[in-house]
């Protein structure tokens, strides 16, 4: 095998990886088009041993065997490549995402294999370089609730991005402040507080010169050296372009996501269901840009080199034992 086409199908994308030259030819095509390089050294005199499934590179220094997975989110990771691939088809082309209850069926790992996995997946999706969105940006925040009510007192959620108190029995709300550009891009963050400070700073980050801001008529907005439209509420029509539509729709997404999909979600892990969403929503199908499932995965691929997500950063316990 090795030579067939590259998948186009979640059905071929998962007969395509159990074979593992397919994986080997997909992966190396996109960390190493201009030859494998040593993770270490840079150096370009490598050899693959077949028999390991690894390569050893020509230079003397210690650790000069890698593998696929070295350098990135599948680090020191015993599950297959196979199962990784499957699972990253799925969250990055599942319009509202997949569970780890799915995953965890889907691909016979245990449930918390599979909720890790997911989380590494999810930091590959984070957007790494960003450019300033331009044009006509639609601003808004929204209130993500969690229930906390029969959660541990070490586990209810503290520190930025809660407002209040949680308090037994009540719903804890994130604040996530938002930003869509027309026929664009979003860009999505949990933030502490959604005051002018906090706001101004965030516009100030994102937005290119020149671009026009459309909110509602939160105070908070307000001040900005950006051209600044507003929606009125009392009046009961949309104003022509004056209107927050497009970021409104990214929200029910993500609620859709996190309600419907994931069991459970801890208000400490909310930015990575956020950046997951953000990315399938910036890389949808839109009408203008024929962005298929394989397009979408081929991106995702590509993003997987030089980020690491250890078991204890992840749920912020000091020496917890990874389920794998
Ligand atoms: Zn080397």
């Amino acid at each position: 095998m090795g030579t067939i086409k590259e998948p186009e199908t979640l059905q071929e994308a998962i007969l395509y990886f159990a074979d593992r030259e397919n994986c080997r030819e997909y992966l190396t095509a996109r960390r190493w088009s201009d030859g494998v390089t040593c993770p270490r050294c840079g150096g370009k005199k490598v050899i693959f041993q077949e028999k390991y499934n690894r390569y050893q590179c020509g230079a003397s220094h210690p650790l000069r065997q890698f593998t696929l997975k070295t350098g990135t989110i599948f680090e020191d990771s015993p599950i297959g490549l196979d199962k990784w691939l499957t699972a990253m088809w799925m969250v990055v082309n599942c319009k509202n995402g997949i569970s780890s209850y799915e995953i965890h069926r889907a691909l016979k790992v245990s449930q918390k294999t599979a909720w890790f996995m997911d989380h590494r997946i999810r930091l590959a999706l984070k957007q790494e370089t960003e450019s300033p969105l331009t044009g006509t940006i639609e601003m808004d925040e929204t209130f993500i609730g969690g229930k906390v009510k029969n959660m541990h007192k070490s586990r209810k959620p503290k520190g930025p991005g809660f407002s209040g108190k949680p308090v037994a029995g009540t719903a804890a709300k994130a604040i996530v402040v938002g930003m869509l550009e027309r026929k664009g891009r979003v860009r999505a963050e949990v933030v502490v507080e959604r005051t002018q400070p906090v706001l101004h700073a965030i516009i100030e980050t994102h937005l290119g010169g020149g671009s026009t801001l459309v909110t509602d008529e939160w105070g908070g907005y307000k001040g900005t050296n950006f051209q600044h439209e507003i929606i009125n509420h009392a009046v009961s029509y949309v104003n022509g372009l004056v209107h927050t539509n497009g970021i409104e729709n990214f929200w029910s997404l993500l609620k859709r996501g996190i309600n419907g999909t994931y069991v459970s979600i801890e208000p400490f892990h909310l930015f990575r269901y956020i950046d997951e969403q953000a990315f399938r929503y910036n890389y949808r199908e839109m009408a203008d840009m024929a962005i298929k499932d394989a397009d979408r995965f081929d991106i995702a691929v590509r993003q997987i080199v030089g980020k690491r997500l250890t078991y204890a950063e992840l749920t912020g316990k000091e020496g917890a034992t990874a389920p794998f």
